[in-house]
C-alpha cells in the first residue's frame, strides 16, 4: 500500500520553489541532489523554472502518470491540492504543510477530512505536518541531515520530524546507514502502526531491512502494534524503540495494589516487551542498538572474549559485560600458550587478551585466527585506539576483512575518533558502524540479549470450571458493589484450581469456636468487610487458643463495616503477589512480584500484558529482584516456581475469558516447595 511513498517512480512537488531556506525549496533541492532516478515535476504558478527544473502552472497541467504527490503549500490550499492530485490519479501523497491538528481542534477536523478524502480515493497519505520521507530511492525530506541511504540496512519511523533529524545527526557521525526515514507528522491516516504493518506485509528476506528503529510519542493501536512487531520478529527482524512521554505524574484511584502500581509507563513497558521490541530511552541508546544490530550480528551466546591493546577500556568493558550477565571464560591452556609465544613480550593472554599499545595488525590477525574455532567463546569485542604514532588502518583492515565471514560476531571499539579519524573513515566506508565507547557497547549487548525469544507456547487448561466462574460473575453483575464478596472469591479460586487455605466465616464466639477447632489452632482471623484489613487492625495471625480467639473476635466485630470474621489455617512461606489491572486500550496487565503488606513500598514487581505464554510466565518470575528468595537462600526454603507459573497462567486464562474483571490482587500467595496458598484475594468487576 505504501509503495508509491517508499519507491516512487515520479514525484510532483506542489509548492516547490527556489528558496532552499524554505521547506518547498529544500525538498526540491534534496530530492534533486540525491540521486532520484525518476521524474521530478514542480507545480508553481509563479516561476517558469525552479532549481533548473521546469514547472507547471497547476496540478491539472501535470503529466498523467504522477506517482507520488508532495504537498508543501499553505494549509488553506492543501485540500484543493489533494483533490486535484487525486483527480490526476496520484498513487500516494505526503503532506508536509503544517497548520492542522498540531494547532487546534479545527485543524484536527481538517486533517481528518484530508484523511477521509485519501481513504475514499484508496491512496495512502502521510502527514500533515511532517518532515517528509527519505528512502534509498529518494531523499524526500526538507530538514535534517540526509543519511547514507542504502537498501537492507535500517528502516526508521519517527513520530517527530525534528527528533528524527537529531537522531540522524548522531547516527551519521557513527557511520550508520538507513534504508528509510519516515516521519509521520500528525498521523492523520498513517501512524507508526500502519508503517509496521507495511514493513510486515511486504517483508522479503532478500530485499528488506532487518532492523527497524522507532521513535514514538503516541501509540494508539496497541494490538495492531503487537501483531506486526511480533510477526516481523518471527521473520528475523529486530525492533528498537523510544517511546517518549511515557511517565505519568501523580497517582490514581485504585482499590488494588496492582491497580495502584500500574502506570501508563508500565503499560508501555509491558506492551513493548510483549511486542518483543527493545525499549531504549536515549537517542544514543537507540542509535547504538540499531546500528550494532545492523552492522554486526547479535551475540549468539553469553560468553565473550575481549581483545584489547589497552588495559583501561578492557577492564571497563569486562565490568560492564559482567553487570549485563555475560561471562568471560578462561582461554584454553594450549591457545593461551600459543598466543603468548607469538605476541609481543608483556602481552596477556587471559581474558581479556591484551596485545599492548604497540600491538600490530599481524598480532591481531593471529589472535583472531587463534580464537576462530574456540567453541567456548560466543563473541569478541576488539578495542583498538591510536596512540597517534602510527597509522592504525592496517589493524582496522584486519577486522574489516574478517567481518563478512568470521564465525563469531566481532564488535570493534575504536575510541580515537579524532586521532584515528582517517582510519575510522576507511572502516566506515566498508559499511560498518563505529563504536567509540566500550561501556555503551556492553550495555547495548545486554539489552539485545534480554529480548525474549520468539518462541511462545500457549498453555491450555482442561480442569478449570468456566461455567461456575461465569455464573458467579453474572450474579455479582446485578449488585451495586463491584468488590466481590469473600465467599464468591473463594468459589472462583476453587473453580480455577488455585489452592486456598481451609477457611470459614464466623459471626459469633460459638461459631468461631467450632470453626477454629475444625481448622486446628493456631489460626488466622480477619475482619470481613473492609478492603485493606491490616490498615484497620483487622488481621490476627497465630491465634493459639479459645481465649485468644474470643478476644480477637470481639475486637474484629467492632471494626467499622465488619460483617463477620474469616478464620483461616496458618500458611507459611515466602509472600508473593499476583495481580491484574485492566488498562484502557491495552487489555489486562498481569503483575507478579514480592508480596505482603510492603508490596507497594518495595515495588519489586513486573507487569506483562495478557495473555501470558508459558515462557512469559516463567520469565516474569525470574525477573524480580527477590527471585533469589524464591530459589531459597541461607538455609531458608524456596518457593515452587513452577506452581507459581501455573497460577499466573490460570489468572491469565481467567481475565482472557472474563474481561469484566477490572482489578484483582492475590496478596499474598504463601508457600514453599510443596504447596502454595492464596491467602488474601480481592477482585473488582465492572
Ligand atoms: P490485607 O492485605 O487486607 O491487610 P491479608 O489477608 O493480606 O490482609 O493479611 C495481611 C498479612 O497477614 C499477609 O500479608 C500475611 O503476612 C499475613 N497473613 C494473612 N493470612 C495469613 C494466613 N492464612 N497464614 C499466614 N499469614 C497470613
Ligand atoms: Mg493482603
Amino acid at each position: 500500500m505504501l509503495k508509491s511513498i517508499m519507491e516512487p517512480s515520479s514525484i510532483a512537488i506542489i509548492g516547490g520553489s527556489s528558496e532552499i531556506q524554505k521547506p518547498g525549496g529544500k525538498l526540491v533541492y534534496n530530492i534533486k541532489n540525491h540521486d532520484f532516478k525518476g521524474d521530478i515535476w514542480i507545480v508553481n504558478p509563479k516561476s517558469p523554472s525552479v532549481q533548473d527544473l521546469p514547472t507547471f502552472k497547476s496540478i491539472k497541467d501535470l503529466p498523467s502518470e504522477v506517482d507520488l504527490g508532495m504537498i508543501t503549500v499553505a494549509a488553506p490550499f492543501v485540500k484543493q491540492s489533494l483533490l486535484e492530485l487525486i483527480e490526476k490519479g496520484v498513487k500516494g501523497v505526503i503532506i508536509i504543510s503544517c497548520g492542522f491538528g498540531e494547532i487546534d481542534e479545527k485543524g484536527k477536523k481538517e486533517e481528518q477530512e484530508l484523511a477521509e478524502i485519501a481513504a475514499r480515493a484508496n491512496i495512502p497519505m502521510i502527514g500533515p505536518n511532517c518532515m517528509g520521507v527519505a528512502t534509498f530511492k529518494y531523499a524526500g525530506v526538507f530538514a535534517g541531515p540526509i543519511p547514507n541511504l542504502k537498501p537492507k540496512t535500517i528502516d526508521f519511523v519517527s513520530g517527530s520530524g525534528a527528533t528524527a533529524a537529531f537522531i540522524l545527526e548522531l547516527a551519521i557521525t557513527l557511520g550508520v546507514s538507513f534504508s528509510s526515514e519516515i516521519t509521520i507528522g500528525n498521523s492523520a491516516m498513517i501512524g507508526i502502526e500502519e508503517v509496521l504493518e507495511y514493513w510486515d506485509e511486504t517483508f522479503s528476506p532478500d530485499t528488506s531491512s532487518r532492523v527497524k528503529m522507532l521513535y514514538m510519542e503516541t501509540l494508539t493501536k496497541p494490538q495492531k502494534f503487537i501483531k506486526h512487531s511480533r510477526s516481523l520478529r518471527e521473520k528475523g527482524c529486530h525492533l528498537v524503540a523510544i517511546k517518549a512521554g511515557a511517565t505519568e505524574a501523580g497517582t490514581r484511584a485504585a482499590s488494588s495494589h496492582t491497580g495502584a502500581m500500574a502506570s501508563s509507563d508500565t503499560s508501555i513497558d509491558a506492551l513493548l516487551r510483549k511486542a518483543q521490541v527493545i525499549r531504549v530511552q536515549s537517542k544514543q541508546e537507540l542509535v547504538y542498538t540499531a546500528g550494532i544490530l545492523e552492522s554486526y550480528k547479535p551475540p549468539s551466546g553469553k560468553r565473550a572474549c575481549i581483545v584489547t591493546h589497552a588495559g583501561g577500556p578492557g577492564v571497563m568493558l569486562t565490568d560492564e559485560l559482567s553487570r549485563q550477565g555475560f561471562e568471560l571464560p578462561k582461554i584454553a591452556q594450549e591457545t593461551h600458550d600459543k598466543l603468548l609465544a607469538n605476541l609481543l613480550p608483556g602481552s596477556a593472554a587471559g581474558n581479556p587478551v591484551d596485545f599492548l599499545a604497540a600491538g600490530t595488525a599481524e598480532n591481531l590477525d593471529f589472535i583472531l585466527e587463534s580464537l576462530r574455532n574456540e567453541d567456548y567463546i560466543d563473541f569478541i569485542p576488539v578495542i583498538f585506539g591510536s596512540p597517534g604514532l602510527f597509522d592504525v588502518w592496517p589493524v582496522y583492515k584486519v577486522i574489516a576483512d574478517k567481518l563478512p565471514d568470521y564465525p563469531k560476531p566481532i564488535y570493534p571499539v575504536f575510541p580515537s575518533t579524532v586521532t584515528a579519524k582517517d582510519a575510522i573513515d576507511k572502516f566506515l566506508a566498508r559499511g560498518y558502524m563505529c563504536i567509540p565507547e566500550e561501556v555503551n557497547l556492553g550495555k547495548t549487548l545486554g539489552r539485545i540479549a534480554a529480548v525474549p525469544s520468539t518462541r511462545q507456547t500457549e498453555r491450555k487448561f482442561s480442569d478449570i470450571d468456566e461455567n461456575a466462574i461465569s455464573s458467579i460473575l453474572k450474579e455479582a453483575e446485578g449488585e451495586s458493589i463491584k468488590q466481590l464478596k469473600a465467599e464468591k472469591i473463594s468459589s472462583i479460586l476453587k473453580a480455577l484450581k488455585i489452592p486456598i487455605p481451609f477457611e470459614a466465616i464466623a459471626k459469633s464466639r460459638s461459631e468461631g469456636q467450632e470453626i477454629a477447632e475444625k481448622i486446628g489452632y493456631p489460626v488466622v482471623m480477619k475482619v470481613v468487610g473492609p478492603v485493606h484489613k491490616s490498615d484497620v487492625g483487622g488481621v490476627y495471625i497465630g491465634i493459639k487458643n479459645t481465649q485468644e480467639m474470643e478476644s480477637a473476635l470481639d475486637k474484629l466485630m467492632q471494626i467499622k463495616d465488619a460483617e463477620g470474621v474469616l478464620f483461616q489455617e496458618m500458611a507459611k512461606g515466602t509472600e508473593v503477589i499476583i495481580g491484574v489491572s485492566r488498562e484502557e486500550g491495552f487489555g489486562h496487565l498481569i503483575m507478579f512480584g514480592l508480596g505482603g503488606i510492603y508490596t507497594e513500598i518495595l515495588k519489586d514487581v513486573i507487569f506483562t500484558l495478557a495473555p501470558l505464554s508459558c515462557e512469559e510466565a516463567a520469565s516474569m518470575i525470574k525477573s524480580i529482584k527477590a527471585y533469589k528468595l524464591l530459589e531459597g537462600v541461607r538455609g531458608k526454603k524456596g518457593m515452587n516456581t513452577e506452581m507459581l507459573a501455573d497460577i499466573l497462567l490460570r489468572i491469565s486464562f481467567l481475565v482472557q475469558k472474563f474481561p469484566q474483571i477490572k482489578e484483582m490482587d492475590i496478596n499474598p500467595l504463601m508457600g514453599y516447595e510443596d504447596r502454595i496458598l492464596a491467602v488474601d484475594t480481592r477482585i473488582e468487576i465492572d
